[in-house]
């Protein structure tokens, strides 16, 4: 196969602190032999295990990019045993843009692994990450939350696997990682996600939904930093105590727990995120946008659970998900 054109600008193999760029050629209008110049820190102290961190997989999500801003500052060469590999924007072009894809070439990172050298710029990072930092990595966080479009109460996820022994592995993240919420989901439609190349090479992952609507809370941004620090206590990276408070266990068992919109219109939330439903609540109403006097579209829970995501923006869209109901695990 083809090499990487992507390049570091530091190393990523030297003690020390070092703060620079993977550096992604891209020739274009206003610069011919320009590049796309992905944010980058690697933190390294000896050997030991090494936390590959991504923020900015969706480019209009936040939590992971600010925790990662800050941990990137304040993590010391000298608290550490081993590496920190920390990449808050890892779709660039997207997070510029603030938007879940690339502009360039409508590369959507969480669809696009194992990606190609010859591809388009997330394919080319996508890359990178499957053959050159993913093989150098024990333990990977991906922080998610629902972009523009979605809202999520805060959880840490991690997969049902094949492999038992790595899905032991990454529970034992998730619950080290210690989000409000947290949940262990059967993903129906696996194929191009990052989570999945990770999990597939046998490495440790935790991936997160935090918030959403397009912007962080100080609260989800809280979660994520608390995460953070936890997750590097639990691979042995970092010294220190967890903090551990309580967490509420969720399953997803099938898609009963998605509710669609199959109707354009006007968006009624009838339940706000963490509150019980029950099988056959309306938990949204859709009013049509062009006349008064229509009675509203009904969306019912198909089952009895939390509502863990709603449709974020005020208008929704046939085909758009207007809720997710989480079973709690008792
Ligand atoms: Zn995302």
């Amino acid at each position: 196969m083809k090499p990487n054109p992507i390049s570091p600008t530091i190393p990523l193999d030297q003690d020390g602190i070092h703060h620079g760029f993977l550096r992604l050629p891209y020739s274009r209008d206003d610069s011919a032999w320009g590049s796309i110049m992905i944010p980058l820190t690697v933190i390294r102290n000896g050997d030991g295990p090494t936390a590959l961190l991504t923020g900015g997989n969706h480019g209009d999500e936040y939590e992971g990019p600010v925790a990662l801003q800050e941990l990137a500052i304040t993590l010391k060469p000298e608290d550490i045993t081993g590496r920190a590999i920390i990449v808050p924007a890892f779709n660039y072009p997207a997070y510029r843009a603030g938007s879940r894809t690339s502009p360039i070439d409508k590369g959507n990172m969480n669809r696009a692994f194992p990606g190609r050298p010859d591809g388009g710029p997330t394919e080319k990072i996508a890359d990178y990450f499957q053959r050159v930092l993913l093989p150098m990595a024990d333990i990977a966080v991906d922080f998610h939350s629902g972009g523009k479009t979605l809202d999520f109460v805060p959880f840490a996820a991690t997969h049902i696997l094949d492999d038992k022994a790595v899905e032991a592995a990454c529970f034992a993240a998730m619950v080290a990682f210690n989000a409000p919420y947290s949940v262990q989901l059967l993903e129906i439609d696996n194929v191009g996600m990052y989570d999945t190349a990770v999990e597939e090479m046998g490495k440790v992952l935790v991936s997160t939904e935090l918030g959403g609507g397009g912007s962080a809370t100080a609260k989800s941004i809280a979660i994520a930093k608390k995460g953070l620090r936890n997750v590097l206590i639990h691979a042995g990276i970092l010294q220190g105590e967890m903090q551990v408070d309580p967490t509420t266990r969720l399953r997803m068992p099938d898609g009963d727990c998605f509710v669609f919109s199959e109707n354009d219109g006007l968006f009624e939330p009838m339940f706000d995120l963490g509150e019980p439903v029950n099988k056959g609540d309306v938990v949204a109403r859709i009013w049509p946008l062009d006349r008064t006097g229509v009675d509203p579209v009904d969306l019912e829970a198909k089952l009895s659970g939390i509502l863990i995501s709603r449709h974020f923006p005020g208008l929704i869209k046939s085909g758009d998900c207007a809720a997710v109901i989480g079973l709690q695990v008792i």
